[in-house]
């Protein structure tokens, strides 16, 4: 910990689902709808079902397509269940982390499927081991399942959801299996989406719409901030319970500008619409002269289109082109552990079309720059193909500091915009221009006020109490110690 800041914890961006249906069964809606969530995450892929008599799981290391065969569908009886696909993060490989995670109690059968990262968890985790709780990983979700059990020994599904939720802090949308009961629950401040959707034959709970769209689903709306949404059984139906109440959300605006898929609707707008909306406010705020606008594939592609349409319509006499070609087989440059590595990643990754930029003036569009290992390498790819002027335009502002929230965002050390100005960073990559989005823009453009928006990333101001950081609000993390265990004033 060189600056004596709390580090992030195990990465927890990932995808979350649960179904209920009436009869059929869950295990392959439950596989086709991860597999549209696999970009939340790619190092481990899970399901748990429960038949009415017992539960079934199934969880392996890697992509959705390889985690499972048919043998392990059909293992997967019942017409309930819940899945989760998980964020690799450099170098660990740790099948104890994988999920959903699931254990049997005395208070029946949990699993337990989590997006997001609690801050608190070595609170809770230190009194539930007081109590005799023994655990298996060091991860957050295993210390939500413990608590969610000892709290079921006590009270109803309800009510021990509720207790839990008041003594857990930080981000997580959940998808839960009590027994065949499918549950989902939204932290507080909804910093990662969560949505139910209505299937033909039942309900279902998703990380994103898209994965409702797959099975033919209609989305039926957002789980709210603070809610706990119960699926009936047999697919008839869900029951809504707001639980805990917070002033502000803290949604995070990076699953809109990098994460979520752009055919996604989180919280009520289409995530490709706010990327487009991005772009043409990139070019309000910062529009540059240049003969040819190239979106960087696939991240930066609806940024640019919205931008060089903004520059079109305010009579830019410049072309959208597509001269950056991207090898879809070269996994993101994220996963790679070493700096070197990541270089020659993005050289492998994306290719430029010389003919395309050959002797002309090229704005390079992308929705971020983490590191800054991106954007140089493409600057000197440009000028090597024979670009007179490169300039970078980005869709979202300086990353400044590490996302505690669930986004491996890198460390501090490791972001490029930590310590150093627009005009150095601009340097160090040897753009001839550089511009980022301002967080009013971003804002703006998601139709939420500042206050409700999560924007740690951005500003180093956290709507969380972490350990060692600033916080933009009134939050207070649950004093454990103090409390008496379990018992919470409304119970
Ligand atoms: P960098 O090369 O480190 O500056 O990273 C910027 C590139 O990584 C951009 O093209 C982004 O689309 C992409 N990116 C941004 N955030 C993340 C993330 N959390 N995980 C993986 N890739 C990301």
């Amino acid at each position: 910990m060189p600056d004596g800041r709390h580090q992030p914890g195990p990465t927890d961006k990932c995808g979350v689902v649960g179904v209920s249906l009436d009869g059929r069964e869950a295990a392959r809606p439950l596989y086709y709808s991860l597999y549209a969530l696999q970009h939340r995450g790619q190092e481990s892929a899970g399901v748990v079902t429960h038949d009415g008599f017992q539960q079934h799981s199934h969880v392996d290391l890697g992509l959705v397509g390889d985690a499972f065969d048919a043998e392990d569908l059909e293992s997967l009886s019942g017409a309930d269940g819940i899945g989760h696909v998980r964020y690799p993060t450099a170098g660990s490989l740790d099948a104890s982390c994988a999920q959903p995670f699931s254990v049997s109690f005395k208070s029946g059968s949990l699993g337990l499927s989590h997006n997001g990262n609690l801050v608190n968890t070595d609170e809770v985790r230190a009194e539930l081991a007081a109590r005799g709780h023994a655990f298996t990983s060091d991860g957050d979700t295993e210390v939500i399942a413990h608590d969610l059990a000892r709290n079921l020994l006590e009270a109803d599904l309800v009510r021990a959801v509720k207790r839990t939720m008041t003594r857990i802090h930080g981000s997580y949308s959940l998808s839960i299996m009590h027994d065949d009961t499918v549950l989902g629950v939204r932290d507080p401040q909804g910093n990662r989406p969560l949505c139910v959707g209505e299937l033909d034959d039942g309900y279902m709970l998703a990380s994103e719409s898209a994965a409702i769209d797959v099975l033919d689903g209609d989305l039926v709306r957002d789980v709210a901030p603070g809610e706990l949404v119960v699926l009936r059984p047999e697919g008839r139906g869900f029951d809504s319970y707001q639980l805990v109440d917070a002033d502000d959300t803290a949604h995070c605006f990076f699953e809109h500008v990098y994460f979520a898929r752009p055919d996604s609707r989180i919280d009520d707008s289409l995530v490709y619409d706010v990327r487009r909306e991005l772009g043409r406010k990139l070019w309000a705020e910062s529009g540059v002269e240049s003969d040819v606008v190239l979106p960087v594939p696939d991240s930066g592609r609806a940024f640019a289109s919205g931008y060089a349409d903004a520059a079109q319509r305010n009579g830019a006499d410049v072309e959208f082109a597509e001269g950056l070609m991207k090898n879809r087989y070269v996994g993101r440059t994220f996963i790679m552990p070493t700096q070197d590595a990541r270089e020659r990643a993005v050289r492998l990754k994306l290719n430029p079309i010389t003919d395309v930029v050959e002797g002309r003036t090229v704005t390079v569009i992308d929705d971020s720059i983490v590191r800054g290992t991106t954007s140089s390498q493409l600057v000197q790819l440009l000028r090597e193909a024979g670009a007179e002027a490169v300039h970078m335009r980005i869709g979202s502002p300086p990353i400044v500091a590490p996302c505690y929230m669930g986004i491996d965002m890198a460390s501090r050390e490791e972001l490029i915009a930590a310590d150093e100005d627009v005009a150095s960073i601009s340097e160090a990559i040897d753009a001839d221009s550089l511009a980022y989005l301002s967080i009013d823009a971003v804002a703006d453009a998601l139709g939420e006020s500042r206050a409700d928006l999560c924007l740690g990333c951005v500003t180093g101001e956290y709507p969380y109490d972490v350990d060692g950081e600033a916080t933009d609000r009134e939050v207070a993390r649950p004093d454990i110690d103090g409390a008496e265990a379990g018992v919470v004033d409304g119970d």
